[in-house]
């Protein structure tokens, strides 16, 4: 409880003594000790309250704690707590269910997984098996995991020390007008370039050996990048003309971040194979998957698939996953995302961009929305170079401690802080959050120019 230094401490020793972080260099972090966390906060053990605005790893949908998904697991334990995958189970099936009837029509089956990185290892698993071909293209600007084939798909740093884990992978640059990789000036440009950019590289790739392409659907951590008008369409198109599938990632903006249950559902485009975990259930039980099309299920009718999982739609996690649906029906998510988001995000977003200095560019969709912080709007120099750290990074690292300071947890990514709240946060806490943001910004204009 609150004020336990006793506590405190032991949590925070046995961490230090015996837990090996993420990422991380293990002698030079000390992770914040948190004693509890309701709806959209938590609180460390001296009693500071965190507003959270990056819904723990974005995964957080439904806030902490939320009393059905509490219940939903409570009960499945006391019912069957675990049962192994080669059985069928009802809360399994229930939810696979669920999850094909509200994806993309021709969808037929789901193989459920312990989180993102392996649904995508899957999902490429099952491509290369269908078509018989071996490589696939990533984007750039992406993050899809941390296991052998999804650390390599990732198209950004955290790839770099891990070196090439698949050989099969080929990167791409996708869309992103405010820093255009094809000199573009307009949205239909961007579109129109990177859709002739993708068809160079899989002429010179080799159409016949592409298995498929990888996309999220909107990127998360790598900056909150909405495809312009047609592009998800025309990458479509592009796989039809040559036979490849196309590979949805969800993981991040699935259920319910953008005000959709899957992001692509926004556009005209018809995945293949969609991956998800992180908002299937909030992250409450580790749970992640493949949707999987009719066309592809039926490639392992006869033959099986060489794959599996201990632990393939457990019981807890889908308990919570088929709890998460009715939750969204009961609360009325998808509705309120869009409404919060274009009604109080987007509009207050426009502003802070007219009156600071250091906000490059604001973009986004749903509770899911980057500002991109710059050093000079006229140049677009990011407010810390690409991938910096240490004293380099120093003055994106000062506006998130005034985050922080003020009792706001942001999603800070590269120079952007990224807002991705939990989806049942309240106008009112969406309002304080946006304020506290504001504030934090007069530091980062204390770096650009006028
Ligand atoms: N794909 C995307 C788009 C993600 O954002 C993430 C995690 O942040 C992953 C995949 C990997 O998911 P996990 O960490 O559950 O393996």
């Amino acid at each position: 409880s609150f004020g336990d230094t006793e506590a405190q401490r032991e949590v925070r020793k046995n961490d230090r003594d015996y837990v090996f972080h993420s990422w991380s260099a293990q002698a030079k972090i000390d992770p914040l000790p948190i004693a509890k966390g309701e709806g959209v906060r938590f609180w460390d053990y001296d009693g500071n309250e965190f507003l959270d605005f990056s819904s723990q790893l974005v995964n957080l949908n439904l806030g902490h704690q939320h009393p059905g998904l509490v219940k939903a697991i409570q009960d499945q334990a006391g019912r069957l707590a675990t049962i192994q995958p080669a059985m069928a189970n009802d809360v399994r099936g229930e939810l696979a269910k669920r999850i094909v009837e509200h994806s993309f029509e021709g969808a037929r089956s789901v193989f459920f997984t312990n989180g993102g990185a392996d649904a995508n290892e899957y999902a490429v698993r099952m491509a290369r098996h269908h078509t018989g071909r071996q490589k696939v293209l990533a984007r750039y600007r992406s993050y899809h995991g941390s296991t052998a084939t999804a650390i390599t798909l990732t198209g950004e740093p955290r790839r770099w020390a891990n070196g090439t884990l698949d050989a099969g992978v080929v990167h791409f640059q996708g869309p992103f007008l405010y820093r255009s990789a094809f000199y573009a000036e307009t949205p239909e440009q961007e579109t129109e370039r990177a859709l002739a950019h993708l068809r160079a590289t899989i002429e010179l790739e080799g159409a016949s050996t592409i298995a498929a392409i990888i996309l999220e659907s909107v990127t998360g951590t790598n900056g909150i990048l909405v495809p312009p008008p047609g592009y998800l369409a025309g990458v479509r198109e592009l796989c039809d003309e040559f036979g490849i599938l196309l590979i949805c990632d969800e993981v991040m903006a699935g259920f319910g971040r953008t005000g959709e249950w899957f992001a692509f559902q926004a556009f005209e485009v018809r995945p293949d194979l969609v991956t998800f975990a992180k908002g299937v259930n909030s992250g409450y039980v580790p749970l992640g998957g493949v949707v999987i099309s009719e066309a592809i299920h039926d490639t392992f009718a006869e033959r099986p698939f060489p794959g599996g999982l201990t632990y393939s739609g457990h019981p807890l996690g889908a308990a919570a996953g088929v709890a998460t649906f009715d939750i969204f029906e009961e609360e009325g998510i998808l509705q309120r995302v869009k409404d919060l988001g274009s009604r109080i995000v987007e509009p207050r977003l426009r502003e802070m961009a007219e009156k600071h200095p250091s906000v490059g560019e604001v973009r986004g969709t749903g509770l899911f929305w980057a500002i991109e912080l710059v050093r000079d709007r006229a140049t677009r120099e990011p407010l810390i170079p690409f991938n910096a750290a240490g004293e380099a990074a120093a003055p994106f690292n000062a506006v998130v401690a005034a985050c922080k300071q003020a009792g706001l947890w942001p999603f800070a990514a590269g120079n952007r802080l990224q807002i991705a709240p939990p989806l049942i946060i309240s106008e009112e806490d969406l309002v304080r959050g946006l304020d506290i943001i504001d504030a934090a910004l007069d530091v980062a204009d204390g770096y650009a120019a006028a």
